[in-house]
């Protein structure tokens, strides 16, 4: 059944997850910090015909409130309400199915999950539906029983709203906006593979309260680094669902997966990865970029208009060039080209499941 377009969540959000892995594509999860890479994503989905994942960091909503607001705790709740509420108001006009999503959160940033719950369960009230489709908790630091349980007490909270909860095994290298791991490369990078034995935990301890999804670490990593430093291993996350599915008795690919530090990932991989259930993939290194190189290559092509307005020598006025508009659309261009080739990458061009 076709869904209505718009911010999904609840069952619509399940059958969209199953649509995914059933199909064997994934949605392209976009970090966003502020309107130009919101209506960025929006628009690639909507040209593609693609569902499609916007996610918020900390700092990503912290920036989306204004990094004038002096109380940063508060900025990191309201900027993530505020971008929330500009998608609600828009994604239905753009004719796709949105995910809303936050990203990892350590320890530190649990009260910023909770703080987001609190904000859902007051629009749920309101609304029917919960503002953000999903958090994230990333527990990966601590041991795995205090991640698990820490992970049951918030989807509690959550599943009574029709929000779903991803939460982080293992550990992904690399660091993002300030929550993350160094890689060593040398060392035993063991901790970079998640134990399919710990997703069978966490299957058993939080499958019965509510819909969740696993990233799963194998060996993938934040950021782009020179390759080989760290083998991706794919048969992990394989692994995994066969463990859950011979201990249950259950279908095919029964858990939900979510591929993080997918830029700069070999293709084959990231195809081989889709075929065990990844229904997600966290893109923000490559997007970043792209949304940077593509202002400074306008930069390059205008540099008198970003020194003069008007041309010291022949009174050229050059405000047609300088108007920000100009260079911030040329930077979301960059950008939308570069998230065109993550959505072929991930095969979701063509099946979006609004209606
Ligand atoms: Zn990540």
């Amino acid at each position: 059944m076709a869904l209505k377009p718009g911010v999904v969540s609840g069952e619509d959000y399940k059958q969209l997850v199953n649509a995914c892995k059933e199909g064997g594509y994934a949605l392209a999860a976009v970090n966003c910090v502020g309107t130009d890479t919101v209506n960025g994503v929006m628009e690639v989905a909507a040209k593609n015909n693609s569902d499609i994942i916007i996610q918020f960091s900390n700092s990503g909503a912290q920036f989306y409130a204004g990094l004038g607001m002096k109380d940063a705790f508060q900025a990191k709740v309201l900027g993530a309400v505020a971008a929330a509420q500009h998608v609600h108001l828009l994604a239905q006009h753009y004719g796709i199915c949105v995910v809303l999503h936050t990203d990892h959160a350590n320890r530190k940033l649990v009260p910023w999950v909770d703080a987001l719950v609190t904000q859902s369960e007051v629009y749920y009230k309101a609304m029917g539906r919960p503002l953000f489709t999903s958090h994230m908790l990333d527990l990966s630091e601590e041991d795995i029983d205090m991640n698990l349980s820490e992970c049951a007490r918030v989807l509690s909270r959550m599943a009574k709203i029709d929000m779903s909860l991803e939460i982080e095994l293992g550990i992904t290298g690399g660091e993002e906006d300030g929550v993350g791991h160094e890689v060593d490369v040398d060392a035993d990078n063991s901790h970079l593979y998640t134990q399919p034995e710990d997703v069978l935990k966490a299957y058993e301890l939080l499958s019965p309260i509510g819909h969740f999804s696993v990233a799963a670490s194998f060996g993938n990593v934040h950021g782009v680094y020179k390759p080989g430093n760290v083998q991706l291993r794919p048969e992990i996350l394989r692994n995994s669902q066969a463990l859950v599915t011979e201990s249950h008795n259950t279908a095919k690919n029964p858990l939900n997966l979510v591929f993080h530090g997918g830029s700069g990932s070999e293709k084959a991989k990231i195809a081989e990865a889709l075929t065990y259930g990844v229904f997600k993939m966290n893109i923000d290194t490559d997007t970043q970029f792209a949304f940077s190189e593509a202002v400074g290559k306008y930069v390059d092509a205008n540099a008198k208009a970003f020194k003069y307005q008007i041309d010291p020598e022949d009174g050229t006025p050059y405000k047609k060039q300088y108007d920000p508009r100009k260079w911030l659309r040329a930077g979301e261009l960059g950008f939308t080209a570069r998230l065109d080739e993550a959505l072929v990458d991930l095969g979701s061009i063509g099946k979006s499941i609004a209606g």
